[in-house]
């Protein structure tokens, strides 16, 4: 997304929440215009949270200890998944001295079939106040071939939370990377106009009555059991 672009909408998010997270489904350290991002996040006096792989930590450490984003959630099981990408050492030796030196609230996300990793008990002993490890199953991604099967169900979506892409498209959906459920594009309208579209409140309006509106959300494998899913069937 164009700077220029994300101020813009940085703004006009203010009116609605203190909290942006910088990524749907993509690399946050892979944005180009990170630190212009995080600076206007604080001069907005808006909590940005970053979630990451942890690849590019230490191409990155600078700017992410010069502006101290509110949280940093690292995805380890990104490294896990895809061990060949560096060693181990050097890749939890990056984000555990990274972690030390940084102010903002740090995350360390792993997968439940991971928790047994030897390096997994040594992290729990260098947990602190801002350094937490979270577990979580490992989470199903839907795709538009799935068959849509659900009909009620309540999420957040809509009520709670918008997803703005990188071309612009506003999404009810944080999972929603493809902006299938595309309200409008933010470049082009107002970010009010578009929230408040018949569309966002048709789906606002059914998850406030456990009505499911969208064939999208019918294919959602969000789980109520899920632990921190936002989701309840
Ligand atoms: S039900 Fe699933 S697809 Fe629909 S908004 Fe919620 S998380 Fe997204």
């Amino acid at each position: 997304m164009p700077i220029n672009e994300f101020e813009k909408i940085a703004r006009q998010c203010k009116k609605y929440t203190d909290y942006i997270y910088l990524h749907v489904l993509g690399e946050t350290l892979l944005y180009p215009y990170l630190e212009e991002a995080l600076k206007i996040v604080n001069s907005l006096k808006m909590k940005a949270t970053v979630v990451t792989n942890g690849f590019l930590i230490k191409e990155k450490e600078e700017i992410l200890l010069k502006h101290q984003p509110y949280k940093i959630v690292f995805s380890l099981h990104s490294f896990f998944d895809n061990q060949s990408v560096m060693p181990e050492k050097e890749y939890f030796d990056g984000v555990l001295s990274f972690a030390k030196k940084s102010s903002s609230i740090i995350s360390l996300r792993v997968l439940d079939e991971y928790k047994n990793h030897p390096v997994i008990s040594f992290i729990k002993e260098n947990l602190s106040k801002n350094l937490h490890l979270n577990f979580t199953p490992r989470f199903i991604w839907h795709t538009e071939e799935d068959e849509a099967v659900k009909k009620t169900g309540s999420c957040l979506g809509a009520i709670e939370q918008f997803a703005i892409l990188s071309d612009g498209t506003v999404t009810p959906c944080c999972l929603d990377y493809d902006g299938v459920i595309n309200l409008g594009s933010a470049f082009a309208a107002p970010l009010d106009s578009i929230i408040k579209s018949e569309r966002a409140k048709r789906m606002k309006d059914g998850f406030l009555n456990r009505r499911i509106t969208e064939e999208h959300c019918g294919k959602c494998k969000f789980d109520a059991k899920r632990r921190g899913s936002r989701v309840q069937n």
